[in-house]
């Protein structure tokens, strides 16, 4: 499988499949992965989407809420200058209605004066009259022609500009003007020495077409916006009057802080470039608004910034989902890759998870296993006694941590040898919640070790009628000497009995050394028999002296044929657990092999000792020689099946006898005997346990 563009691939698993951990199948897989360079899925680019949307609606939403409060800002200001322009005309009016007012009683006083008998009273009645009701005029003068003052209202208190002149002096230019058109004239603003703007009104007093004098209504401008602008409209303007270099001379609120809009009439009378300048405070309403208008764009912004935070959470939940759909792939891909069966139990031994693996092993499908509780449908049912033990043990946590094997039969009936091993099922908290055991199938593992133990013990037969073949002429000669012993004694017997004076007793001693020799002639094929038997191998107590004689008999007339010595001595040694047969071929195979390498030793120096150690657990036996040693080159192969160095040789002794020495659990080496006198030869140990494994 070639990977995909835009996806990289793992992995390479090596599953180990047998115990020994020979190498198993080498399996590799391409599982698709997300590359972070890749272009997004699909799902991505629609998470994007879906993302975008509701940031997109909050932009609108606040666009339009930002929009309608402009709106209604603006609405409301434009309703607030209105409502500022209609009151500042209303209050222009209202002043100019009191000022026009004020001039026709001061015109009229001024025609009373020049046509009543005593104008003094009546100027005096007249002018507290108006003081009284006209509480914005400050003072009310009574001048003569050379604009001396002739009387005063309030009594007693002259202007504040000096009692040279009772007018102030910017109305003096007035007094001419307003003499000359013959009706009143207002002054321009002036300030007082006291820093209060002031303003008057000049109404000549003509009579019979001459001018007898001059009325002077002082307005102190301050007093004037006190006394006529009310108090409800002062609550909600700043009512100023400026000039048109924006001096201001007086002015009038109830309220502090800065004002929203402004609007300027000109003030006439009394005219000259004054104006009443009126600003409006912010309504509360606006206030408000404001407030409104920043809570709407903060929780905008907070809004925003969760979706922001929301968007970072779902990126990432997204690619841990994709990292886990990955995984989980992987995961699954492996599972069922493996050929090793995996079954998972819980502690009271229900199964909660079996593999393709394993339901391929036993035959059974995972619904079929799954919540299954012992006796489980792949126990062999004439074992059920034995498979609960062994599934007690395992519940108990006493499972051997080597594995143990077991036989269990598929659903159509066929068994099986399986090797399991069992561990502790512990979840992500650490807890131990069951237990994990991997199965595997060594059915045709165990065949094979079977044929091989077979083929093994069929080469050991067939190695033994080989040097039973070998020393089938030695072994000829030497039942011939019995043979031949009961053949003379025989012939001994009958010339005896052909003799009239024999007796019996004459012939006893030759009966009796016949069934001497005839006894040797049968141990002799006794102990052939026996070597050549094919039996299966077992240990049971056996004395190795017994053994060693039986090969010693065997091997006597070889050694005399070939002039080799056999030193043995056997001391007192306790049964050990051994096949007797077996070991006899190991001996014979060392005794035998060393007589052969002496073939080329001086006949004196062909000297084979048989040394047997007992030790506190085993027993070390060497055979000796004095031949022609190992030479370095062929000591790695000597224990290799078919080595050989002889002509003749077949080459599996040597093997043959570490197997046999491994199967009795002990060992087999060779070392060169450095003791030898002609300087060469080999000592051959081997080692048996004294007590059976
Ligand atoms: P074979 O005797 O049929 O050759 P073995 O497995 O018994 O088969 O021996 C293998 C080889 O080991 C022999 O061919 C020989 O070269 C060497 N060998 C065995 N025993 C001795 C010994 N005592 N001294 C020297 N060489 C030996």
């Amino acid at each position: 499988m070639s990977p995909k563009p835009g996806h990289r691939t793992i992995v390479a698993i090596r599953i180990v499949e047998n115990r020994n951990g020979k190498p198993g199948k080498n399996v590799v897989y391409h599982f698709p992965m997300r590359n972070p360079l890749s272009p997004p899925t699909g799902s991505a680019r629609r998470l994007r989407w879906l993302l975008a949307l509701p940031k997109l609606g909050i932009v609108l939403l606040l666009a339009a809420m930002l929009s309608l409060l402009w709106l209604l800002q603006h609405n409301e200001a434009e309703e607030e200058r209105t409502a500022l322009i209609k009151d500042v005309l209303w209050l222009e009016q209202n002043l100019r209605f009191h000022l026009n007012g004020n001039e026709e009683q001061l015109q009229q006083l001024a025609v009373d004066l020049a046509s009543q008998p005593e104008p003094a009273a009546t100027f005096r009645t007249r002018a507290a009259h108006m003081l009284k009701t006209r509480p914005e005029i400050a003072q009310l003068l009574w001048l003569d022609a050379q604009r001396q003052a002739i009387d005063e209202m309030p009594s007693g208190s002259l202007p504040e500009h000096g009692i040279e002149s009772p007018i102030p002096p910017i109305a003096e230019k007035y007094f001419e003007v307003a003499s000359r058109l013959g009706k009143p004239v207002y002054s321009d603003p002036y300030f007082a020495s006291s820093g209060r703007a002031h303003m008057a009104l000049l109404a000549p007093v003509i009579s019979e077409r001459r001018l007898t004098g001059m009325l002077v209504v002082i307005y102190p401008l301050d007093a004037l916006l006190a006394n006529l602008v009310p108090w409800w409209f002062t609550e909600k303007y700043r009512v100023a009057i400026v000039d048109d270099n924006d001096v201001q001379f007086a002015t009038k609120t109830n309220i502090e802080g800065s004002t929203s809009q402004t609007y300027q009439i000109p003030l006439e009378p009394p005219g000259y470039g004054l104006k009443l300048k009126v600003s409006s405070y912010p309504s509360p309403g606006n206030y408000l608004q404001r407030l409104l208008t920043v809570a709407i764009i903060v929780l905008g912004a907070g809004v925003f910034w969760s979706l922001w935070v929301v968007r970072d959470l779902m990126k990432k939940r997204s690619q841990a989902e994709e990292a886990l759909r990955a995984e989980h792939a992987f995961r699954t891909a492996m599972e069922d890759s493996l050929t090793v069966g995996m079954r998972a139990r819980d502690l009271e031994g229900r199964i909660t998870y079996v593999n393709p693996a394993f339901c391929k092993i036993t035959g059974f499908s995972s619904e079929e296993l799954v919540g299954r509780t012992p006796p489980m449908p792949y126990w062999i049912p004439e074992q059920l006694e034995e498979t609960y033990a062994i599934h007690r043990t395992v519940l108990a946590g006493n499972a051997p941590p080597d594995g143990f094997e077991i036989t269990f039969r598929r659903k159509n009936g066929e068994r099986f040898q399986a090797l399991i091993y069992e561990a502790r099922l512990i979840d992500g908290n650490g807890h131990h919640t069951g237990w994990m055991a991997s199965v595997l199938d060594i059915t045709e593992r165990k065949a094979a070790e079977e044929l091989a133990r077979l083929q093994q013990e069929q080469l050991q037969f067939t190695a033994r009628l080989v040097t039973m073949g070998e020393m089938a002429s030695t072994l000829a000669h030497e039942l011939n000497q019995p043979l031949a012993a009961i053949a003379s004694y025989n012939t001994g017997c009958l010339n005896l009995l052909e003799r009239p004076d024999c007796r019996p007793a004459d012939i006893q001693p030759a009966l009796q050394k016949l069934g001497v020799q005839a006894q040797r002639a049968g141990r002799i094929i006794r102990r052939v028999h026996d070597f050549v038997r094919k039996s299966e191998p077992k240990r049971a107590p056996c004395a190795l002296g017994d053994v060693i004689e039986d090969c010693l008999g065997f091997v006597e007339a070889d050694a005399r044929k070939n002039q080799v010595r056999i030193e043995c001595t056997i001391p007192q040694l306790p049964p050990i657990p051994a096949d007797r047969l077996m070991l006899e071929q190991v001996l014979l195979n060392l005794i035998r092999n060393g007589m052969e390498a002496m073939a080329t030793t001086p006949a004196k120096a062909r000297l084979l000792r048989i040394d047997i150690e007992l030790g506190a657990s085993e027993l070390r036996i060497s055979v000796t020689d004095q031949g022609c040693g190992i030479s370095p080159d062929i000591r790695d192969k000597l224990f290799a099946a078919f080595f050989t160095t002889k002509p003749e040789g077949m080459g599996v002794g040597l093997s043959i006898c570490r197997s046999i020495i491994e199967f009795h659990r002990g060992r087999l080496w060779a070392d060169d005997n450095l003791r030898s006198p002609t300087g060469s030869g080999t000592i051959f140990t081997f080692t048996l346990p004294l007590e059976a494994a």
